[in-house]
């Protein structure tokens, strides 16, 4: 323990950014509860400015994208941390901090200013209703764009009573790749047994779903949308497979998949890529949720020559209203009437269909509703869904 009472300030860069992150930031709710647990006043510095009474101030950035102030050096005041900062190479805390009980309240007077400024409080849910951390860390699949891509192995990393609080609702995990560990049943036997609702925020991997995992994970008191990801179409089949599995299980249930895209590359190549697992996913009545890669550095989709067409079409997939009852073409359309002159949407539309219309004739008229629904009604009466896919994947050179 320190003896002088120190005055710790505590930046989450990513809630400055002015892009308005709706998650708490974990390390630093860490850090506040370590500092405060050594007797130091603890505050939540709400902007760049802070005065000289701070002995030292903690930054912590968890997206790279997230932007700082140029003048913000680490020095003996100032700490900095995180994957935006460092990507796969952040420090970890020290277990003391690390293995610590979160300061569930650090965030509690920056909600009540928000609140009382009119935002909603259904924004802050996470902040005032979960408990959060990691009960594994890791994953072997070494995936080149992931802040995991060193690791080798999933390894437990804190027990449940580490960071459950018996007063909040729910719990949120954070884990790389729950399943990818070997004691995985164990473990949700306990999230199970606590009686709350909880979910893996960063996704599961349903390449590793079995009938075991799908009889829980579909039968268990889960807190909204199921996430995996389908980043690489060289996985289509086995994602198919898994589509299969997942249906076998649950019909009703809200299944979103991140759809990482402008990694491999950023020509036409992607972005049949893309639409290809928009439409399987689609077939499987789940929701894409597209992920436009950002390197450390860079985001080459930015610079590409269909940066209208990702940027569209992650408008129109990353809001289920839109996208499960308007085709693309109808989205795009839907904007011209919104805008006097032609919007970049349509214009990009337009491009793109100009130049590979085999590609808009497949994608862009598809509609969740009558796409989903009527492949289920097809299934039913001995349409194959694998030849359809096979056709499919021909008509555009793949897989
Ligand atoms: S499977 Fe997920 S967590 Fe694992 S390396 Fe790939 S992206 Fe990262």
């Amino acid at each position: 323990m320190q003896n002088k009472k120190m005055k710790i300030g505590i930046v989450d860069a990513d809630l400055l950014d002015g892009k308005g992150t709706r998650f708490p930031n974990l390390a630093a709710m860490k850090l506040s509860a370590f500092h405060k647990w050594k007797g130091s006043e603890v505050d939540l510095l709400t902007s760049w400015l802070w005065g000289n009474e701070y002995d030292h101030v903690f930054i912590s950035k968890v997206f790279t994208s997230t932007k700082i102030p140029f003048w913000i050096k680490p020095s003996e005041k100032i700490s900095l941390g995180g994957t935006g900062f460092y990507f796969d190479n952040a420090p970890s805390l020290h277990d003391e901090i690390e293995h610590i009980m979160p300061d569930y309240t650090l965030y509690d007077s920056y909600i009540k200013e928000r609140i009382k400024s009119g935002v909603k409080a259904s924004i802050f849910y996470e902040y005032q209703n979960n408990s959060i951390g990691f009960l594994t860390r890791g994953c072997f699949r070494k995936c080149p764009f992931c802040v995991n891509k060193n690791s080798r192995t999933v390894q437990k990393h804190s027990d449940l009573f580490e960071f459950l609080k018996e007063d909040r609702k729910a719990i949120c995990l954070l884990d790389d790749n729950f399943f990818g560990y070997k004691d995985w049943k164990k473990l949700f036997q306990e999230l199970i047994d606590t009686g709350k609702p909880f979910k893996f925020k960063q996704g599961l991997d349903e390449r590793l779903l079995t009938d075991e995992k799908c009889e829980m994970l579909f039968n268990c008191k889960y807190d909204g949308d199921y996430i995996f990801a389908f980043d690489n179409i060289a996985d289509y089949y086995m994602i198919e497979s898994k589509l299969e599995l997942i249906r076998k299980y649950t019909s009703s249930k809200n299944i979103k998949f991140y759809v990482l895209v402008g990694f491999e590359s950023v020509d036409v190549t992607d972005i049949k890529n893309m639409f290809l697992r928009i439409e399987l996913l689609v077939r499987y009545s789940c929701l894409p949720y597209i992920m436009r890669f950002r390197g450390n550095h860079n985001s080459p989709w930015e610079k590409s020559k269909f940066s209208g067409i990702y940027t569209t079409v992650a408008r129109w997939c990353n809001q289920p209203k839109f996208f499960k009852t308007l085709s693309f073409r109808e989205f795009c359309e839907a904007d011209r009437y919104r805008c006097k002159s032609l919007p970049a949407s349509m214009r990009s539309l337009i491009a793109f269909e100009k130049e590979y219309p085999e590609i808009a004739k497949l994608f862009f008229d598809m509609k969740y509703k009558q796409h989903a629904t009527c492949n289920h009604d097809k299934q039913t009466s001995g349409w194959d869904r694998t030849t359809y896919a096979i056709s499919l994947a021909e008509t555009c050179n793949y897989l």
